[in-house]
C-alpha cells in the first residue's frame, strides 16, 4: 500500500526551499522504490490568505490520515499586525499539539567540510554531533492563562504559565534516554530547577525515568550553564533533553555551531513515530523571493522522515551522502559561503544533491 506524505511549503522561503526537498524525495522515491503519495497543502501565512486561519480543519484532517508531514516554515511580518490567534506561528502550533508531536529531536552536526563556517574555531567543533531533544507540545508556549491587561494605574502587563505533568515529562524523558542509547550513551537534562517549581518536578522525573536506563550516563545542568557550555566545549554533550522554551533556544545555539541554521533539520514526532519533518529555521522574510535560502535543512529533512517514520536507513544514508558529495564539490549557498568554494542558489543547490543522489 502506497505511503502518503503531506507536504506543507509555508511562508517566505518555505516554497523555495520546499521545491528543492520534493525533487530529492520524488528521485529516492524512484530510486529506492518507496511507495509513496505525495500531497500539498498550506500552513500559517499561505494557508490564512487561502482559508482565512493558519490551519484548516481540512488541513489538519489530511495531517491526521497522511503517514509524515513535511513542512517548509512559517511566518512573516505582514501578518504581525492580525489577530494574535489567527497568526501564522499559532498554525504551527496546533499542527504539533493537535497531533501530539511532543518530541522534537534536533540534530546539531557539524559537516567536516564546514569546518571554516562555524563562528566557533574549528578545533573546539570538528566531528560536533549533538541531539537535543526538545519537549514540543508543553510548556509555556502552550500555558494558560496567559493574558496582557492594563492595570488600574494604566499600566500595561502581561504573563505567561509554565505548566509541566509527571506524564509530558516521563514521555519526553524516555526518548531522551533512548536516543542516547543509541549513540554515546550520555544524556544530559538541561533545566532551571533552582529557581522554577515546573523544572524541579522535571529534575525529580528524569531522576525516576533514569533507573531504567542504567547504562545511560545521566547529568543535569541549568539552562544559563547549557548555553555558556554549547559554545565553550560543545563536545562535551551527546544527547540534551529539555522543556519547549529551553529547547528553542538552545537548538538555534547549537545550530550556529554547525555553520548555519540554514544545515539543520528537525523531526517531531508522537508517541507512534509518525512525524513532522521541517528544518529548524524560520521563513526568513529578510531572503524570501531571492532564489538564495540554504535548502539542505529541508533536504535533510526529508532523510529523517526516511530514517524515523519509514525505517528506509539506506535510502536516508543515500540522502546524506549526497548532501555530504556536494558539499566536497565545493558547493555554497550564502549562508555557508566562505573564500575558496563556490556561491549557488537554492536550485543550482538542490539540482547539484539531485544528480549527486542519481549517481549514487
Ligand atoms: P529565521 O530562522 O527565519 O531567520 C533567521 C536568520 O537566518 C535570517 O537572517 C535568515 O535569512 C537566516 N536563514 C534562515 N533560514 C535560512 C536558510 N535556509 N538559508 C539561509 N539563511 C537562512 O528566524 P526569524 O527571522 O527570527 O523569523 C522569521 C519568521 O519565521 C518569523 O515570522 C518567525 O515567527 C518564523 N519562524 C518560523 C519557524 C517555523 O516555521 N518552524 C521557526 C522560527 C521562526
Amino acid at each position: 500500500m502506497s505511503k502518503q506524505i503531506l507536504i506543507l511549503p509555508g511562508d517566505g522561503i518555505g516554497p523555495e526551499i520546499m521545491a528543492e526537498a520534493v525533487k530529492v524525495l520524488e528521485l529516492a522515491n524512484d530510486k529506492f522504490d518507496l511507495g509513496f503519495e505525495l500531497s500539498f497543502d498550506q500552513l500559517g501565512g499561505a494557508a490564512y490568505e487561502q482559508y482565512g486561519v493558519p490551519l484548516a480543519d481540512e488541513t489538519l484532517e489530511r495531517a491526521r490520515a497522511a503517514d509524515a508531514i513535511l513542512l517548509g516554515a512559517v511566518g512573516g511580518p505582514q501578518w504581525d499586525a492580525i489577530d494574535p490567534a489567527l497568526r501564522p506561528e499559532r498554525g504551527l502550533l496546533k499542527i504539533r499539539s493537535q497531533l501530539g508531536l511532543f518530541a522534537n529531536l534536533r540534530p546539531a552536526i557539524l559537516y567536516p567540510q564546514l569546518a571554516d563556517a562555524s563562528s566557533l574555531k574549528p578545533e573546539v567543533v570538528a566531528g560536533l554531533n549533538i541531539l537535543i531533544v526538545r519537549e514540543l507540545t508543553g510548556g509555556i508556549y502552550f500555558g494558560s492563562p496567559r493574558e496582557s491587561r492594563v492595570l488600574e494605574n494604566g499600566e500595561r502587563m502581561a504573563f505567561d504559565t509554565l505548566p509541566y505533568s509527571e506524564s509530558e515529562i516521563r514521555r519526553i524523558a524516555r526518548v531522551g534516554f533512548d536516543m542516547a542509547r543509541v549513540r554515546d550513551k550520555k544524556l544530559c537534562s538541561v533545566d532551571k530547577a533552582n529557581v522554577l517549581a515546573s523544572s524541579q518536578l522535571w529534575r525529580t522525573v528524569v531522576e525516576e525515568v533514569a533507573k531504567d536506563y542504567p547504562d545511560v550516563q545521566l547529568s543535569h545542568m541549568y539552562v544559563d550553564n547549557a548555553a555558556m557550555q554549547l559554545v565553550r566545549a560543545p563536545k562535551q554533550f551527546d544527547v540534551m533533553v529539555t522543556d519547549n522554551m529551553f529547547g528553542d533556544i538552545l537548538s538555534d545555539e547549537a545550530s550556529m555551531l554547525t555553520g548555519s541554521i540554514g544545515m539543520l533539520p528537525s523531526a517531531s514526532l508522537d508517541a507512534n513515530n509518525k512525524g513532522m519533518y521541517e528544518p529548524c529555521h524560520g521563513s526568513a522574510p529578510d531572503i524570501a523571493g531571492q532564489g538564495i535560502a540554504n535548502p539542505l535543512a529541508t533536504i535533510l529533512s526529508v532523510s529523517m522522515m526516511l530514517r524515523y517514520s519509514f525505517s528506509q536507513s539506506q535510502a536516508a544514508d543515500a540522502i546524506e551522502q549526497a548532501v555530504s558529495k556536494v558539499l566536497d564539490q565545493g558547493l555554497r549557498t550564502g549562508d555557508i559561503y566562505c573564500a575558496g568554494t563556490t556561491k549557488v542558489g537554492t536550485a543550482a543547490m538542490g539540482d547539484a544533491v539531485v544528480e549527486a543522489l542519481r549517481s549514487l
